[in-house]
Order: structure tokens, then sequence, then C-alpha cells
């Protein structure tokens, strides 16, 4: 039976770890030719190997070495896409990083540099995707999908400042994008992914892949931190994703957000407190 995305084009960015990898997995799977991208060789070669393994045949997928922050790198993936596929149908805007401090300042004390390039992989980088796939995704009706983080809520986060900045700004860049491109026949909505197990908090914090299992075994007990019980897993995210993307799902949302969060952002600090109060009587 074909697939919901078959006979489509897709682009991930960030797909060699994580979300990314995964979102590109379950789109192959479902029929979709993807283009899977990083920086990172090794990644890479492991997104290509779950592909394989999955049962992908070659013909359906494209491995792209490319800084998604450079001009270059953006019109490489984009070129190399059309060269094989023809067409685009679906970008993915999922790479994104939490940039670490160089000196480990942490909240408004982390410089502007960090601020800079927390800017450029977060935002900047999508705003080049999409003023660059416009004219492909216009031709076939296309679909976008943006990795925001729940980072963006209206909460202080005092630790890492410049992360939740740039996600809010990524969310009303995809409500203005939303406006702008369905006049084109491009739907564009966002997906904002709670705490999920994947390489993200390992660069975020410089941890090793222990220190971040038990962060996310931790947090997974604590129902005042995560109500439903579990840190998530990268295709909990891949299928809200697959969600926005596929237009028979989703044809009549339009610059939106789904929260998958397992209820984090569902908690505020008054209810914790209440959560944690029964949990220990
Ligand atoms: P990972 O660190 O596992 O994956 C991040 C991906 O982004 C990798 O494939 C990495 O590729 C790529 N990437 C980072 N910088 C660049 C760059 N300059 N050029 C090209 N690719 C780059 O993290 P996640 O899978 O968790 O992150 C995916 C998205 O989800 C991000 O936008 C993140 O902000 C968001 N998110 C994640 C949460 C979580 O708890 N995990 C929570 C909320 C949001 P490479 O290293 O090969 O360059």
């Amino acid at each position: 039976m074909p697939g919901r995305f078959a006979n489509k084009v897709a682009i991930i960015t960030g797909s060699s770890n994580g979300i990314g990898r995964e979102t590109a997995l379950l789109f192959a799977k479902e029929g979709a030719k993807v283009t899977v991208t990083g920086r990172n060789p090794e990644r890479l070669q492991a997104s290509k190997k779950a592909l394989l393994d999955a049962g992908i045949p070659e013909s359906n997928f494209l491995i792209v070495a490319a800084d998604i922050t450079t001009s270059s790198g953006q019109d490489e993936l984009i070129g190399q896409t059309l060269d094989k596929f023809g067409k685009l149908n679906i970008l993915v805007n999922n790479a994104g990083a939490s940039i670490k401090d160089p000196q480990n300042r942490i909240g408004i004390s982390q410089s502007l540099e960090t601020y800079e390039q927390t800017m450029k992989i977060n935002v900047e980088s999508v705003i080049g995707m999409t003023q660059k796939t416009r004219p492909h995704l216009a031709k076939t009706k296309g679909d976008i999908v943006n990795v925001s983080s729940i980072v963006a809520v209206p909460a202080g986060w005092s630790l890492l400042a410049y992360y939740p900045m740039a996600k809010a700004a990524l969310d009303q860049y995809t409500r203005s994008a939303a406006i702008d491109l369905i006049a084109e026949g491009i739907r564009v909505n966002t997906v904002n992914p709670g705490i999920v197990r994947t390489g993200f908090h390992e660069s975020e914090f410089g941890w090793s892949a222990e220190e971040a299992k038990k962060f996310y075994d931790d947090m997974g007990a604590n129902r005042s931190s995560i109500p439903v019980g579990f840190a998530g897993r990268p295709e909990h995210i891949a299928k809200a994703i697959a969600f926005l993307a596929d237009r028979d799902s989703s044809e009549y949302i339009i610059g939106q957000n789904i929260v998958a969060d397992g209820g984090t952002t569902m908690v505020l600090g008054i209810h914790a407190n209440v959560l944690n109060s029964l949990n220990s009587s």
C-alpha cells in the first residue's frame, strides 16, 4: 500500500541525529524521498545505516553534508535535492541548538557572540531555507514544518536566555511566513517539543551520554516536570511533524503550533507544589 508521503520529496534539516533522523526514517517508511543532512560525517553515516536497515533503497534518499547556517550550505542542500529528485514538496526546518557559551557563562551574562550563533542556527537558517525553497514549494503547493521548543512559551528561562529568545522569534516568524506563503499554496506550521532523548542536551551542557541519560530519567520520574511520567522519544515528535507535513491530515491548519511535551507546559509552579505534596503524602 503506498504510504501517505508517496511521490513526495522532503528535506529534513538536522537529520544526522535525534528528532530529524527519526523524522527522515518515518517519512521514508511512508513513501517519501528524503534528503538527510547535518555536518557530522559519522552521524550522517549512522542515519544512512538506519535508513538502509529499515529497508529504504538508496534511490529514495540523499545524504548531504552541509552547514545550514551558511548560504552556500543551504544552496548545496536544495540544489542536490532538486538534481536527484527533481522537485521539493516538504521542508522540515528541524536543525537547531542551544549554543554552549565558550566561557561557561550562564543566563544574561552569556556573550553577544553566543547570542549571534544561537540566532544563526535557530532563526536565520530557517529564514534562508524558507526564502530559497519558496519558488520550489510554490510549484508543488508544498508544506513547511518548523521545529521550535516549549522554551518559546511566555515564561522566563534564567539559565540560558538566548535559546528561548531564538525559539520565540522562530514561532513569530512561522506565523508571519504562514500568512505570506499560504497565498502561494504553501502551508507553514510548527511543532514545539518538550524534553526529548536526543543528543541535544549533551551538546547544550557538554554532558556525557550517561549524564544526559540521568537527566532524562530524573525528569521523567518527576511528574511535576513531565506529567506523562517519561521523557519524550524522537518518534513522538516525528509523528507530530508528519501530521503537519501531510496535507490530507492537516490541510486546514495554518501557522499553528503543536506542543508535544508530555504535559510539561501544563504545569505551573503552583501545580508542581500541589503534585509534590500529593506524591509525598
Ligand atoms: P540533536 O542534537 O540530537 O540534533 C540536532 C541536529 O541539528 C543534528 O542533526 C545536527 O547535525 C544539526 N545541526 C546543528 N547545527 C547545525 C548546523 N550548523 N548545520 C547543520 N546541521 C546542524 O538535537 P534534537 O534532535 O533534539 O534537535 C532537533 C530540534 O529539536 C532542534 O531544533 C531543537 O532545538 C529542538 N528541540 C529539542 C528538544 C530536546 O529536548 N531534545 C526540546 C525542544 C526542542 P550535526 O551535528 O551533524 O551538524
